[in-house]
């Protein structure tokens, strides 16, 4: 017998690598399955970050700042005008997509002995983040309508004493937001105890919650133990320049100095961001068109007899399917890709143009008069 090859961690061993299907346009033409926004940057936009990208490339052969400081103020001034009153450039830190950013918080805050916990159906890369840096990872429960029991969620922090919990919200793939009462007592449950744990909240799609939800960005003068983390991948329609960001106490954004990566920004991402921060009104000026398109969503799948999450996201989920697979399967043989994901029996789209989501409409009605009928 040979021995293993490659000699890879054994808890490693056959697992697939994380990733939804990437199909090409031509197998695929709407492609509505990995929450991106489907309007690309203005004309203006992507002059300018081609601008600035070129004046970047004259000094390539020089390593980049490493703490990255005009992106970081850049970036506080954005957060201060969106629902983050008071963020300055020592608390904000960023990385190549949001996915690092959280990465790095489970290397220096999580690791062996330690716990990252968080509610389930979520995110499928948080168990990922923990298995990587060796945490050991617990899962609560979401109820059924995937809001959060918060006296159940309490308990379970108390208990377990997680070092780092991850709450998206809106959630990851049910859309669900959660209210700020659920935040600041977990914050406070996380502080119960020694040394105490980071709340994470994951506002990967906080620009498109609903009229009404406050975003998690208000609550950090209040909480020194909560993190709020963004991205430019979804409302930003940025998701190519992999830029993700986050918001705490100034000596959190110190700690992940230690873990990351030197120069892990380089010169022609951080040029890349700063063009577009220039340009955030124009690159955000499609996401109220997008809200309400997801809420015409929404309201025709209830029309339609299907069961819909409530979201305050880009995506929407919806079922039950008794063989999700084949639904999934029909509307890519009509060339809508969606994601097959979250709990079985439901499935999720991405909010698309309107000519994308009238596709979609026709080839789920189309797949379902030759599939199944809602289970
Ligand atoms: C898309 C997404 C992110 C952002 O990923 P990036 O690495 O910033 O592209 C983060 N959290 C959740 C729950 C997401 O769905």
């Amino acid at each position: 017998m040979s021995p293993v090859f490659p000699p890879l961690r054994e808890e490693l061993q056959g697992i697939e690598p994380y990733g939804a299907p990437q199909l090409s346009l031509e197998q695929a033409p709407v492609q509505l399955n990995v929450n991106e926004n489907p309007y690309g940057p203005s004309p203006e936009a992507t002059a300018d970050i081609a601008r600035a990208v070129g004046e970047a490339a004259v000094s390539l052969n020089r390593y980049p700042d490493r703490e990255f400081v005009e992106l970081r103020t850049a970036l506080a001034a954005y957060l201060d005008t969106s629902g983050g009153t008071g963020v300055t450039a020592e608390m904000v830190w960023a990385a190549n997509g949001s996915n690092e950013v959280m990465l790095q918080l489970l290397q220096a805050f999580g690791g062996p002995g330690r716990v990252a916990l968080s509610f389930a159906p979520t995110y499928s890369m948080y168990p990922e983040y923990a298995r990587d840096t060796m945490t050991e990872w617990v899962a609560g429960h979401r109820a059924e309508d995937f809001s959060l029991d918060l006296d159940a969620a309490r308990q379970l922090v108390l208990e377990r004493q997680p070092s780092v919990v991850l709450l998206p919200s809106p959630n990851n793939p049910t859309g669900t937001a959660l209210p700020p009462e659920a935040v600041t007592m977990l914050c406070e449950a996380a502080a119960s105890y020694e040394p105490g744990g980071l709340v994470v909240v994951d506002e990967a799609y906080g620009e498109f919650r609903r009229a009404g939800t406050p975003s998690a960005l208000e609550l950090l003068p209040r909480h020194r133990n909560l993190v709020v983390t963004r991205t430019m991948s979804k409302a930003f329609a940025l998701a190519g320049a992999r830029l993700g960001y986050l918001a705490a106490d100034p000596a959190i954004c110190d700690a992940i100095r230690v873990v990351r990566l030197p120069y892990h920004l380089s010169a022609v991402t951080q040029a890349t961001a700063l063009a577009a921060l220039r340009h955030a009104p124009e690159l955000l000026g499609r996401v109220d068109d997008l809200r309400a398109e997801r809420d015409e969503t929404v309201t025709w799948l209830r029309e339609q007899g299907f069961e819909v999450a409530d979201s305050d996201a880009n995506f929407v989920l919806f079922g039950r399917f008794a063989d999700r697979h084949a639904v999934w399967q029909g509307l890519v043989d009509r060339g809508v890709l969606i994601r097959e994901t979250g709990p079985d029996g439901w499935l999720r789209v991405s909010v698309g143009t309107p000519d994308e989501m009238a596709a979609f409409r026709q080839a789920l009605l189309d797949t379902i008069d030759t599939t199944e009928e809602p289970a």
